[in-house]
């Protein structure tokens, strides 16, 4: 489905308003789940027993694909500290976009430039179709998303899709992390070191009670985030 910009623009007022009546309310209904037509479907982890919170991963982010200041497509958030000195733990959380299954951003795309790739289950947009609307902000129950203000089309993680996966690397924040405590692979490779890990270890998806299929999974530290 497409529409231009102006014609999209021309009907937003009542769209709008729909939304406002409560955009996360369908979640778990009918939306189809990714099947990817050449066997890869990328996912990620987060070792939270790993994380030290440095934020390497996302200076990495924000450089390789030109994030402007003010927004960004990741972020570690702290919490803590938990326990006593000198025991006193922090925790640390990533905040990005989970390339749902199930994905509510793509379901209220009005114009189809939000979308699940066939090739590789990346949830993407597709910049010449945005008009900038913003009912995929709304939708995203994870908040990760933003308009981006050069481009002034919505953004997000795209697992580095156009800059470090395009060169043949690793995504930057995986690149860049000191301690390895991101891992990214083609979930449906049972070889693959992700799909091993999920396999060996006790694992989390945020918010997997809404019916989104996350395809990004956490090693919990303490109390898992639900
Ligand atoms: S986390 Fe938000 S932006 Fe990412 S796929 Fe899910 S709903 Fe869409
Ligand atoms: S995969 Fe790429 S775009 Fe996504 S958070 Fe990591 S560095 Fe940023
Ligand atoms: S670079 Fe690695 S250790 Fe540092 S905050 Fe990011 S995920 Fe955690």
């Amino acid at each position: 489905m497409s529409c231009s910009r102006r014609q999209f623009m021309a009907g937003m007022s009542a769209g709008a308003l729909i939304m406002m009546t409560g955009p996360t309310r369908s979640l778990a209904s009918s939306l189809a789940h990714t099947q990817t037509i050449d066997g890869v479907r990328y996912g990620m982890l987060h070792d939270e027993q790993a994380c030290i919170g440095c934020t390497a991963c996302m200076d990495a982010c924000r450089e390789v694909n030109q994030v402007p200041e003010g927004v960004s497509r990741l972020e570690i958030i702290r919490s803590g500290p938990v326990g006593e000195y000198p025991d006193a733990e922090y925790h640390f959380f990533r905040k990005s976009c989970q390339h749902c299954e199930n994905a509510p951003c793509v379901h209220v795309c009005p114009t189809g430039a939000s979308h699940i790739r066939m090739e590789d289950g990346i949830v993407d947009v597709d910049a010449d179709l945005c008009v900038g609307c913003m009912y995929c902000l709304a939708a995203c129950p994870y908040q990760v998303r933003f308009i981006n203000p050069v481009t002034r089309v919505a953004d997000k993680c795209d697992f580095c899709r156009k800059t470090n996966l395009a060169a043949g690397k690793e995504p930057a924040c995986v690149e860049s992390c000191p301690t390895k405590a991101l891992v990214f692979g083609n979930l449906d490779d049972p070889d693959n070191p992700l799909s091993q890990r999920l396999v060996k270890e006790t694992t989390y998806r945020y918010k997997q009670a809404l019916g989104t299929s996350p395809k990004m999974y956490r090693v919990p530290k303490g109390e898992i985030k639900s």
